[in-house]
Formats: structure tokens, sequence, C-alpha cells
């Protein structure tokens, strides 16, 4: 199980605050009310950012002009291949107004990031770790996934309409015994389900990039996920559908 790589968005916010700073950035996160989605979480809201806005990004320490281009580039394909309308402007290093900060540390435990607008929620520190070295065949997959968090993407294992088998005793048992994971970051990060309100999918996608791997260890009977490598159709409407252009319903 060396081999599978679980990319985390940060899950120790405040979840008033986070609510307050999606809202007063976008106020679509608010949830809706009407049709047939229920009032179910006072503080449940998704996370995007006001569309047409351009995320200022800033790396922390001085990575090289050659790994900062490429996980900007990497990263920016959700924009560049969905036709989103949101900008993205790389500034100079340490720059603490930057809405992204991003630290790459291979020596880092995880890679990990805030999802959307909690980011605004961190003052000085990084709102991104990587620890993906750029020669690693696992270098797309991971930068995109952590990109989909900046974006506002949740895991798509816990989509609402998941339906997935967990092998919930034998999933908590390895990852905190052979991988040093709390209890409550395998509950936040692989079992529990997002919220209506959280979410912004409308299907659920096996090919998504924001989709873990599952083998079948960590299931029960005959299920699982490959490790999904690229952004799948359904992310990039996400992106459409999350980021409209002025004037274009949604
Ligand atoms: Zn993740």
């Amino acid at each position: 199980m060396s081999d599978l790589i679980f990319c985390r968005y940060r899950h120790d916010v405040d979840p008033q605050l986070s609510y307050e700073a999606a809202i007063a950035e976008n106020p679509a996160n608010a949830p809706s009310h009407s049709g047939s989605r229920k009032k179910r979480a006072i503080y449940g809201s998704t996370r995007l950012w006001q569309p047409g806005r351009t995320l200022k990004f800033s790396f922390l320490g001085s990575p090289s002009i050659e790994l900062k281009l490429k996980i900007l580039n990497t990263g920016s394909q959700w924009v560049s291949q969905s036709g989103a309308n949101l900008g993205i402007a790389l500034y100079h290093d340490n720059y603490l107004q930057a809405d992204i900060r991003i630290k790459v540390d291979p020596k880092a435990l995880h890679n990990e990031s805030a999802l959307g607008t909690d980011a605004l929620l961190i003052k000085t520190n990084e709102t991104m770790t990587l620890n993906v070295l750029p020669d690693s065949e696992n270098f797309e997959p991971i930068v995109l996934h952590e990109f989909g968090h900046v974006f506002g993407a949740t895991h798509e294992h816990q989509n609402p309409l998941a339906d997935i088998p967990w092998n919930e005793d034998e999933l908590m048992n390895v990852m905190t015994k052979q991988r040093g994971w709390s209890e409550a970051d395998v509950r936040s990060q692989f079992l529990e389900k997002q919220t209506e309100a959280n979410t912004f999918f409308t299907t659920y996608d096996r090919e998504s990039i924001m989709h873990y791997q599952i083998a079948q260890w960590m299931t029960l009977g005959d299920w699982e996920v490959g490790a999904n490598k690229k952004l799948s159709e359904y992310d990039l409407a996400f992106m459409r559908r999350a980021y409209p252009l002025a004037n274009t319903p949604t």
C-alpha cells in the first residue's frame, strides 16, 4: 500500500469563520434553501471564489523558477481546460498578501491545501504544502488534486451521492497504525460525506482527480477505484459551473 497517496485538505478550520469568509467572498456560496435542498447544516456552504477574480499565488521560501512554473502550469489546467472565469497570477516569493501561498517541502508529511476560501483564514503560513518532487510520476496528479481544493473542490469519494462500502475497521487500523493519521483525519478525509450544502457536484464521478484511489482492502467485497491521473470531464464541468462568465446563466 506504500504507493497509495492521499492528498488532504485542511479540516482544522472554525466552521463559523469558514462560512463567514465564504459568504463575504462570494454570496453564491450560501446554501440554497429552494428546490429539493434542505436546511441541513447551519454553517454549511460551498467555498468558491468570486467568479472573475484573479487569485494571487506566491511561493514561500525560494524554490526554483522552473519548479514554480511547473506547479503553476499544472494546476492552471483546471482553468485553461475548462474556460472557467478565474485568473491566476504569480507574485514574488514570500508575498504574504497572496491568496494562495505554496510551500514546497520534500520532508513534509502530507500534500495538503486549504479548501477554497478557507485560505482567507490563514494569515501568514502556507495555504498549500507540496512534498512531491517534479520528477515523480505522481507530480501531476498530486498538484492537480491540491489545486482542485484551491478552487473549492471537495473530495469526490465524500460526495453525498457516493456509496462506498468502506471497511472502516481496516481502514482506520491501517491509516492510524501504519500511516500515523489520527482517527479524526481518517474520518474527515475518507469517511464523512459532504453535505449537499457543502458541495457543488451534480453527479458522482469515479474518474475525478478529487477521488482517492480506493484499494480493495479498504472496502468490503469487490470494490475499488484506480488512481486517476488527469482532470475528468466532470471536474471541468464543475469549474464552468463554479466560475461562469459574467451574464452566463448558471
Ligand atoms: Zn484532497
